[in-house]
C-alpha cells in the first residue's frame, strides 16, 4: 500500500491511504454489512507517533487493512498514542478496544455515550432492548416482541470503557496540535465532533454525512427526543465557522455548512410530510406506512425488516418533534403513543 493524494472523484471505499493534508490521512476500512461499505479512519502524525480519529469495526479484515495503512505511514499499532472516537457505534469504537488489549493505546470517548455503552456491555440485558422499547412505543407491538426475542449478535467484551471520558466542549491537547471536542448529540446521545482550526477542518463522525441522512438514536440507551437533539446539533454546527467536512462515511468535501443546510431541509420536509398524514389517534407505525422511504421513494412494505424498524423509530422521532413544536398532540396508552392534530 502506498500513500496517494485524496481526490474528490474517487470511490471513497477503495482500500488505501489518502493524504488529505500534509500529515493527515483518510484510511477507509471495510465493514461486513451490505448497507455501508466502509468507514473512514483519519490518521494524523503527532510527534513521533499517530493519533487516529475513530478506529473501525473489530473484524480481522479491517485490522489487516489498518495494519497495512499504518505501515505505509512508517508506523505500527503500538505507535498510535491516542484514539479519539466520535461515538460508540461498533464501526467506530470496537477495533480500538481490541487493539488496546495488545498495544495499550489510549482511548477517548464522549461522556454522553456512557449509558449506551453500559447497556451494550451488560451480558444480562436483552440485546435489542432499546429498539424493542421504541418499537412498542411507536405502536409496532408485534414487531417489538419479535425484535426483543432476537439473540445477541455482538460480543459484549468489545464494549469496555475508554481510558478517558471527554466532557465537551473541551480542548484535546495532542503532542503537536490541539483539537476542540464539540458535543453533537442526535445520531447518538454522546456523539462528538473534533475541530482542527489549523487544518480548518471538522472530523464529523456520523453527525454530518455527505451522501446519506444519518440515522437518529440507534443506540443501546433510549434517548428522550433524539431528533430534537440532532436538529439542535446541526444548528450548533452552523453557528461555528464553516470548515472542511471530514466524514466517517464518504469523501472529504469543502463545506460542512452546505451539507448541514441540506440535512435541515430534508428533515423539515419529512416533518411536513408526516404531519400531513396524521389522523386521529395515529401511531408512528401507522404514519410510517403512509409516507415513502429512501431517496427512491420506496413503500414501507418493500423495506426489509431491519429498515422497517429504523423507519418506524425515525417516524416516532419526527412525530415527537412535531408534538414539542405544538403541531401535534400526543397521548399514551399501554406504553403506545398516539398522535392527533
Ligand atoms: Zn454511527
Amino acid at each position: 500500500m502506498r500513500i496517494e493524494l485524496d481526490e474528490p472523484d474517487r470511490d471513497w471505499t477503495v482500500e488505501g491511504v489518502y493524504e488529505v493534508r500534509p500529515d493527515l490521512y483518510r484510511i477507509p476500512l471495510p465493514l461486513p454489512s451490505d448497507g455501508l461499505k466502509a468507514v473512514n479512519v483519519y490518521a494524523m502524525r503527532d510527534g513521533d507517533g499517530l493519533v487516529l480519529i475513530d478506529s473501525g469495526w473489530a473484524i480481522d479484515e479491517a485490522r489487516a487493512v489498518l495494519d497495512k495503512a499504518l505501515g505505509a505511514l512508517g508506523h505500527e499499532f503500538a505507535d498510535v498514542h491516542r484514539f479519539l472516537i466520535t461515538h460508540v457505534h461498533r464501526d467506530h469504537y470496537t477495533l480500538s478496544v481490541r487493539l488496546r488489549r495488545e498495544f495499550g493505546n489510549h482511548i477517548s470517548l464522549g461522556i454522553g455515550e456512557q449509558p449506551s455503552l453500559r447497556e451494550t456491555a451488560d451480558p444480562d440485558r436483552p440485546p435489542f432492548f432499546a429498539m424493542s422499547t421504541k418499537l412498542h412505543r411507536c405502536g409496532a407491538v408485534k414487531l417489538a416482541a419479535e425484535v426483543g426475542a432476537q439473540p445477541r449478535e455482538h460480543d459484549v467484551s468489545d464494549w469496555e470503557d475508554p481510558d478517558e471520558w471527554l466532557a465537551p466542549p473541551t480542548d484535546v491537547a495532542l503532542r503537536t496540535r490541539t483539537l476542540q471536542a464539540v458535543s453533537t448529540p442526535g445520531h447518538t446521545q454522546g456523539h462528538v465532533v473534533f475541530v482542527d482550526e489549523g487544518w480548518d477542518a471538522m472530523f464529523a463522525g456520523d453527525h454530518v454525512l455527505p451522501h446519506i441522512t444519518p440515522s437518529i438514536g440507534l443506540e443501546g440507551n433510549v434517548a428522550h427526543s433524539p431528533l430534537r437533539d440532532y436538529l439542535q446539533s446541526l444548528q450548533l454546527v452552523l453557528s461555528l465557522p464553516d470548515r472542511v467536512l471530514l466524514p466517517a462515511h464518504g469523501l472529504v468535501s469543502p463545506s460542512v455548512h452546505t451539507r448541514v443546510d441540506e440535512l435541515l431541509a430534508h428533515h423539515a420536509e419529512r416533518l411536513d410530510a408526516m404531519a400531513a398524514v396524521v389522523t386521529d389517534g395515529s401511531t408512528a407505525f401507522d404514519v410510517a406506512q403512509r409516507v415513502t422511504w429512501t431517496r427512491r421513494g420506496r413503500n414501507f412494505a418493500d423495506l426489509d425488516v431491519f429498515n422497517q424498524c429504523l423507519a418506524i423509530c425515525e417516524t416516532g422521532a419526527h412525530l415527537d418533534v412535531l408534538t414539542e413544536r405544538g403541531r401535534l398532540r400526543r397521548s399514551e396508552t399501554d406504553g403506545v403513543r398516539h398522535y392527533r392534530v
